[in-house]
């Protein structure tokens, strides 16, 4: 994997055992070569695992929209900046540039570019591996809520195999490695950046 894109809370959470994760993940993709993709924020666990990345080396690619220019102030110590006309764009843009993509805790906006990363893989548009970081067992209640679906009927089962989850980022970086799409996956390519 050349670039990993990863999804996290603007903000930082409420224990340390986030904000370790997020480092760790930075540190661990800079040291394997491998770029970091993100939404180009300062603060948060975006700025954390973005500061680590950088800190160890590494390439960070920040995509922002400019509406959100001033409202989320881009760090200023990434290699690029990709300012994008809209956040729908931004998600384009983020995809098109990675290999994979990592949740770390995060909020309602992590919570939904993961989910469209996964259903992007449902639907054929990447065959690309998606991970959440369950740092402090952060995602239990997701990872829950997402089986509890696919007994109800409306989740197919093959399709919790779309991701993987593991508290640890090493452990998660090497199941993402050995991801293949599940075989029912028909690919189709149709993704705007619009
Ligand atoms: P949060 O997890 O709510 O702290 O948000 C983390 C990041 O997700 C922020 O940089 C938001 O700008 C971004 N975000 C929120 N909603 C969307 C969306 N619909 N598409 C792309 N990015 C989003």
């Amino acid at each position: 994997m050349k670039r990993i894109c990863v999804f996290a809370g603007s903000k930082a959470g409420g224990r340390p055992s986030y904000r370790e994760a997020a480092a760790e993940l930075g540190r661990l993709l800079a040291g394997r070569g491998i770029g970091l993709v993100y939404g180009a924020g300062r603060n948060g666990l975006m700025g954390a695992v973005a500061d680590a990345a950088l800190a160890g080396g590494g390439e960070v690619i920040g995509v922002i929209p400019d509406s959100l220019m001033d409202v989320e102030p881009p760090h200023e110590g990434v290699s690029e900046l990709r300012i994008v006309r809209s956040m729908h764009a931004r998600k384009a843009l983020m995809e098109r540039l990675s290999d994979g993509f990592i949740a770390l805790p995060g909020g309602l906006g992590t919570v939904e570019e993961t989910m469209e990363m996964i259903t992007w893989a449902q639907l054929g548009y990447h065959a690309k591996p998606v991970g959440l970081l369950n740092a402090g067992g952060y995602f239990e209640g997701l990872l829950a809520f997402l089986r509890h679906a696919s007994a109800e009927g409306f989740v197919q089962p093959e399709n919790l195999d779309l991701f993987s989850a593991e508290a640890d980022p090493a452990a998660l970086l090497g199941a993402m490695a050995r991801y293949a799409p599940p075989s029912h996956i028909r690919m189709r390519r149709e993704i705007e950046e619009g």
